[in-house]
This record gives C-alpha cells, structure tokens and sequence, in this order.
C-alpha cells in the first residue's frame, strides 16, 4: 500500500509522532532519520488533505485526526474555526523526544574505563513495546524498525559525539545499558580475550584446577597479566590440557587468555617469563577464536616424550614389536584416574609414530607422535587392560610412566 495511505489510516486511529510514525516506514529509504521521515509524511498528508478540502472533498476528520500530532494542521483548522489541542503519541508518550540527554550520562560512566569499542543498550517500558506491536499487527506493518533500535542507534550516536568515536555493534568491549524505566545506567565490560600460546616447565603447576600435588596453577603464575589490565579475574582457555606433572614444551601449546571485566582494554602484549611457565607475546582476539581453537585441539596431531620403567628387562626383539603399533587404533575407556567423564565412554585415537631409545635395561624413552586426545599415559600402561592396544601389552611387560612431557602441538 502507498505509504501515505496508510500513514492516513494508521492517523486516524492513533495519535503518533514524527519518530513514531516514520519508523513505521523506516525500510524504505535508509540514511534519513525516522523523525525526519515522519515529518515529511505528516507534510505530504497534510498538503493532500488541504487540497481535498479546497476542492469540496470533506477531509475534516482526516484533518482533525492529523492536527492531533502536526501543528501546521491545527493552525490551518484553527483558521477554519476548528480549534484543536496536541495528543501525546500513541505509542512513545514523548519519550523518544528527546533520549539523546541520556549521552552525557552515558559518557559519564565510560569515563572510568580505558576502552576501545562500546554499544549501547536499553531497557524500554514494556507497555510501549506492547503498544509499538499492536500497530504493527494491526497494520500489517512489514517496513518497521523496532523501537528499541531506534532508541539504541540514537543514544549510540550521540555518546558517538561526546566520545568522538562511532558505537560498535560487532565487537563491543563496554555494552552501557540505559533503563528509560528509571533511568539508569548499567555498564558491561565484557571480557578481554588475548591470544597466544604457553609452555610449562614445571611438574608442579597444573593446568586447570588446584589439584593435590601441585603448588600452582597456570592461571596463578600468568597473574601479573590479568593485572597489567585490571579486573578481578584471569581464564586460561587452552587447545588440550596437561596433566599437572607434565611439562609442556617445544613451541608451547596455543591458548586463550581470558581477563574478565578489565579496566583498560589496551596495554602491554609482550609474553611473561616465569620459572614454571612462559607466555609468547599476545594479540586480542574473539570468541570465535576460542571456539576455533577448541574444535582445532581435538583433531590436532601432538608430539609427546614419555620415560617409562619396566617391571623387567626389555629386549631388542621386545622393543622391535613396538612398530606395529604406527597406524593403530587405539580403543580407550575412560582412565580410573579421570572421574569427571563417564567411564564407559570409549575413545578411538590414532597412533601415527613410535621412537623408542633403550636407556637401561628397564628404562625406556619413547616418543609418541598421536592424535590429539590420546590418553598416552595410559597407552603407555595400557591401563589394566581398559587401553587397547598398548606400549606395555605389546612389550608383554608391565610399565609405569615416570615422566611425560608434550613436545609439540601441530
Ligand atoms: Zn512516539
């Protein structure tokens, strides 16, 4: 239908302002602001209906029901003899009127945070958005832009003005929230995500949680980073994990380092060096690249070093049979050790590559070249027979691992 048409229709029945009544067309011309679209309508429509009425059409109501939110219409009526008073609109109440004053306040609150992108968001009486959908059902409005978007863009581009820096919708670091309930606003500092990658020299750190035997964990040794960006809390997100007592070596394992709400989402990106861990230089990135680099560690092929002790001594014809396992499959229930997944569960990993160097009798050192997710301890054992096959079955001896350590994540 002709926009003006059912700009007509949608007047006779509400009362609505220029934001209000533009951003009902707001798909059909962009780059123009809503109000401005709105005006123009109620100026055409105007001009239809004076003309109507010059030329003995009765456009009165029509008139009357227009002169309730445009002023050149009542002054027009008014000239008529039909005085008229103004009608609040319909669906925003005036509030869209002026919901720039709320930037400066905005403003305000970002000042404390050295940040580089924002958005806005707001909290918009339910009442008014009940309202903004009954027209549009009623209407059959298909060109409409939501109020909330409206309101957002607006506020957006005026703490735009302020800050000197346009707002952000795709990668926000401050989302400030401004409630037109009770005019409040709320500032979100979502999460500083850097990445990069690590290497553990220790046997003592573990990689997740505090676990019994080890005195640190890596996030606790990376803190001297969370503080270079404020916030009360450092994630490491890491491709894979270690055990506590396995060192992590050769370029070092990519990872994710998270800080939660920083006060400043700009500063130094070299690496740490520590005694126990050491972090290569960072570079900001996204969820996605966690998601990515989570989804990547599970097919990724890992290089590990494992120094194994044999209950007897291993002979040259024992350590030949070792080649049999490059290609396998190995089959793995869940270790004994690993109490948070279900223990039934079986897992498939293959064995690319076996080097074995003989440094004792009963002391051997294997590198292990495999798919990421072996359980290479217990390939190693063969864990009471719940990894199939194994180092230790094929040797036809019993083996423990004394030291583990990963060379290499491809
Ligand atoms: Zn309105």
């Amino acid at each position: 239908m002709d926009p003006l048409e059912k700009a007509r229709e949608v007047l006779r029945q509400y009362p609505l302002c220029d934001s209000c009544l533009g951003r009902l067309f707001a798909a059909m011309g962009y780059g123009v602001e809503n109000s401005e679209r709105g005006r123009a309508i109620k100026t055409l429509l105007h001009m239809r209906l004076v003309y109507d009425y010059r030329n003995g059409i009765d456009a009165t109501e029509d008139l009357k029901a227009l002169g309730r939110v445009h002023a050149p219409t009542r002054r027009f009526l008014a000239s008529n003899g039909i005085g008229m008073e103004e009608a609040r609109c319909y669906i925003c109440g005036g509030l869209l009127r002026d919901v720039e004053k709320y930037a400066e306040g905005v403003a305000k609150a970002l000042e404390q945070i050295e940040f580089g992108t924002f958005q806005i968001g707001s909290v918009v009486p339910k009442d008014v958005l009940e309202r903004e959908r009954e027209i549009v059902a009623k209407f059959g409005i298909e060109t409409g832009e939501s109020i909330k978007h409206e309101i957002n863009r607006r506020i957006g581009r005026a703490v735009g003005e302020l800050l000197k820096r346009p707002a952000n919708k795709e990668r926000p670091d401050v989302v400030a929230t401004v409630s037109l309930v009770d005019g409040t606003i709320k500032v979100a500092r979502n999460p500083l995500l850097l990445l990069g990658r690590y290497i553990k020299l220790s046997r003592v750190v573990s990689q997740g949680k505090p676990v019994p035997g080890a005195l640190k964990t890596v996030e606790e040794v990376l803190d001297p980073v969370r503080s270079r960006f404020g916030g009360p809390a450092l994630v490491l997100h890491a491709a894979g994990r270690e055990d506590f007592d396995v060192r992590m070596l050769g370029n070092g394992r990519p990872a994710v380092v998270e800080i939660k709400e920083p006060a400043r989402y700009r500063g130094d990106l070299s690496g740490l060096t520590t005694d126990w861990v050491i972090l290569s230089p960072l570079k900001p990135g996204t969820r996605n690249d966690v998601r990515e680099m989570k989804a990547k560690s599970k097919t990724s092929i890992k290089l590990y070093r494992a120094v194994a002790l044999s209950d007897r001594p291993v002979s040259a014809e024992d350590l030949a049979r070792l080649k049999a396992l490059e290609g396998a499959v190995v089959v793995q229930r869940t270790p004994r050790r690993i109490k948070r997944l279900n223990p039934r569960a079986r897992r498939r990993r293959m064995v690319y590559n076996i080097e074995v160097y003989q440094v004792a009798d009963r002391v051997l050192e294997l590198f292990i070249r495999c798919q990421g997710g072996l359980y290479v301890k217990e390939f190693v054992t063969g864990d009471g027979g719940r990894t199939q096959p194994s180092v230790a079955e094929t040797l036809g001896a019993s083996l423990e691992v004394v030291e583990l350590d990963v060379l290499d994540v491809e």
